[in-house]
């Protein structure tokens, strides 16, 4: 099959589509990431973190700012009412953007000490706000304002977001990174992002059993990267596992067996499904905004026909 691939299970070509390219939809940006698709809108969002802006790519093909001085904003999400979920490296919080525009803080401290720098977020069904709370935005100036942890781990975090309460569901990761839940909701996938600075630290993503009370068991390795370090990453509908990598796209099997790769010339930090039709990968990577059409789409999405 011809296209960016690196097949490597037959069962990848039903997820891919021949004679379709690798489209560069953005680029001069510094770091890309937090890819959100509007549906409603049509619109994709996503994050250059060191320039501290939010853009908007449309369908027409034009891309403008969403939002200037968005306080180093890495990942985005929308919650079921379709509003932005933001996390910011430079306030060191989890926002909600509300219909009228007004940013709402809905984290910002937890154990009345500042988060280290949320870093990704994912909305359940139920509204709950789960994510994950690395340093990476205060190691540096670069994408956030240099500070010393006061928080004695770094959590994945559950926050509900009427009462605003955080509830910490996991505490042994060096750097907890992209999450994603399972279709049924029943598995919630976490990378490990701690290779970035230590060789020792396996580069994988973890999966974990959701229980009843949203409390979370069994945790195990779900599947290990050959090239660099789990970013973002997001499960489809038939529940593979799409995750960043430093040599593209990887895709992995409910089991977690690699199927293959789209390659992509640029180190991969995080993708989302979407596009007119739902059917459309749409991965930041470094500098710049791909776009590819795929034989699947988000997980829980409703594919437009027709
Ligand atoms: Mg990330």
């Amino acid at each position: 099959m011809n296209g960016p691939y690196d097949i490597i299970d037959g069962r990848f070509r039903e997820l891919i589509l021949a004679n379709v390219s690798l489209r560069r939809l953005s680029a001069g940006h510094l770091w890309t990431e937090g890819p959100v698709w509007f549906a409603a809108h049509q619109c994709l969002l996503f994050s250059d973190i060191p320039r501290q802006k939010i853009y908007r790519w449309m369908c027409d093909g034009t891309v403008n700012v969403f939002r200037d001085h968005s306080n180093f904003c890495n990942g985005n999400s929308q919650d079921r009412e379709g509003r932005l979920i933001s996390c910011q490296h430079g306030t060191r919080s989890v926002t909600r953007t509300e219909h009228n525009g007004l940013i709402t803080t809905l984290a910002d401290q937890f154990d009345g000490k500042p988060l280290n720098s949320p870093n990704d977020v994912v909305v359940k069904s139920d509204g709950s706000i789960w994510f994950t709370d690395p340093t990476y935005g205060i190691l540096s100036n670069y994408e956030g304002y240099k500070a010393t942890p006061e928080q004695h781990h770094r959590h994945v975090f559950r926050l509900d977001p009427e009462t605003k309460q955080l509830c910490p569901v996991v505490r042994d990761f060096i750097q907890p990174n992209g999450l994603a839940f399972s279709c049924d909701e029943k598995r919630l996938y976490i990378a490990e992002s701690g290779s970035s600075h230590d060789d020792k630290v396996p580069a994988v993503i973890r999966v974990y059993d959701v229980r009843a009370d949203k409390s979370l068991e069994n945790g195990r390795d779900f599947a290990t990267l050959d090239q660099g370090l789990p970013d973002g990453f997001r499960v489809d509908c038939y529940d593979n596992v799409w995750t960043s990598a430093a040599d593209g796209v990887h895709c992995f099997d409910p089991d977690g067996v690699l199927l293959g790769k789209i390659l992509v010339p640029e180190t991969v930090s995080n993708l989302t499904f979407g596009g007119p039709r739902g059917n459309e990968l749409l991965i930041t990577a470094t500098t710049s905004v791909y776009a590819i059409h795929v034989n699947t789409a988000a997980a829980n999405s409703v594919v437009a026909v027709g």
